[in-house]
């Protein structure tokens, strides 16, 4: 994968920058996923804290501290 990669929400409005390589990526189907998706599962992308900068105006983050 090439680093950074970057992204963003469909309108373009919240874009990231992520400086690290990911530790791990999945889909994830537990009820949590189903209920904040809207969808059968959510595609995950576990990074290290600090390695992602967001620009743009976020109205709600999901975040996971579970080790
Ligand atoms: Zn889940």
């Amino acid at each position: 994968m090439k680093i950074p990669f970057t992204g963003g929400c469909m309108c373009g409005a919240v874009r990231y920058e992520c400086a690290a390589q990911p530790l791990a990526m999945g889909n994830c189907h537990c009820r949590d996923c189903q209920r904040a998706t809207g969808t059968a599962f959510a595609a995950a992308v576990v990074v290290p804290r600090g390695a992602v900068a967001i620009t743009g105006e976020v109205n709600q983050i999901l975040c996971s501290d579970r080790r």
